[in-house]
């Protein structure tokens, strides 16, 4: 069996309230446990899409239909109104997944906010970010969080120094191709860092593959890493991807890939190397993301 970490990001209301349940149902046919990543603050994605309509994004919506991908009412969440917190309307679905023994880890307190502005804000908004989402999400499951990643992919050196302070377990801040201890920029190693190394739906479909060939491509990209972690977003398999997935997990079936939670996988395979954060590009994907170490940055294509 090939073991891959199953990681479910929770980027909006609508993706807790209508695609986590949905998730929830699949993964419980198949007997799956993965780890979500919740965030908890306001919702003001529609924003963030919103922002990123520019001409080559345009052109991956109208490739990718982007529209119907994500529904309107996420595309305008935050834009005229200001985001409901998702915490506060959406309780039920994170103890629901609670409930069923997956991993519950933080991606967010506002996950629009991290994405557009992790550059500009200074130390202690960011500190104040982390600790919002942390002692919102533990008040929720009623027990400390041991585990978290940032939106977007948006981790960098200093983002690795201040998660620090939480003590997390282990972090997946990141994109890479091995687990590994991030260096802090006192020099000591960090908690560990489960990197991503497989391409996310909206990352690929449209460019590299058809929605068709999809996932035969990501069985393909599991087999291929040595260590394999796969990103879903519950705004996307939860919702009008669902069917699609759940054939992904029939496919998995055959072809002896076994999802697994991200500490599971960690059991699994300990790091065993020391390497830095740094910002790059991915294809697909606008503007820089976290990258383990220098050695990875000519793996960003796939
Ligand atoms: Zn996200």
């Amino acid at each position: 069996m090939k073991p891959v970490g199953l990681r479910i990001d929770v980027d909006t209301l609508k993706g807790t309230q209508v695609g986590v349940p949905r998730l929830l149902e699949i993964l419980e046919r198949h007997g799956i446990r993965a780890t979500f990543y919740f965030s908890v603050g306001p919702d003001n994605m529609g924003r963030h899409l919103w922002r990123l309509i520019k001409p080559r994004f345009l052109l991956k919506c109208l490739r990718s239909n982007a529209a119907s991908l994500y529904g309107l009412d996420i595309l305008l969440a935050g834009t005229c109104w200001p985001g409901r917190l998702i915490g506060k309307h959406a309780t039920d679905a994170i103890l629901a997944a609670q409930k069923q023994g997956h991993e519950i880890g933080l991606h967010a307190w506002d996950h629009h906010g991290w994405q557009a502005n992790t550059e500009r804000w200074s130390d202690d908004k960011m500190l104040e970010q982390l600790k919002r989402g942390y002692d919102e999400l533990s008040h929720i499951l009623g027990e400390p969080v041991r585990t978290s990643a940032a939106p977007g992919w948006r981790a960098d050196q200093r983002v690795i120094d201040l998660k620090e302070q939480f003590n997390f377990d282990y972090n997946s801040d990141c994109r890479g191709s091995a687990p590994f201890y991030p260096r802090c920029s006192d020099g000591h190693p960090g908690s560990a860092q489960l990197p991503v190394s497989v391409p996310t739906f909206d990352e690929v479909v449209g460019g590299q593959c058809t929605i068709e060939q999809f996932n035969p491509f990501i069985c393909d990209a599991i087999e291929n890493q040595p260590f394999a972690i796969y990103t879903i977003h519950a705004e996307v398999e939860g919702i009008v991807m669902s069917e699609q997935f759940e054939q992904l997990l029939e496919q998995f079936k055959q072809r002896q890939i076994q999802p697994l939670s991200l500490r599971e996988l960690l059991t699994l395979t300990p790091p065993s190397i020391t390497t830095s954060v740094r910002r790059g590009p991915l294809p697909g994907r606008e503007g820089w993301v976290g990258w383990q170490g220098e050695q990875e940055e000519h793996h960003a294509s796939y």
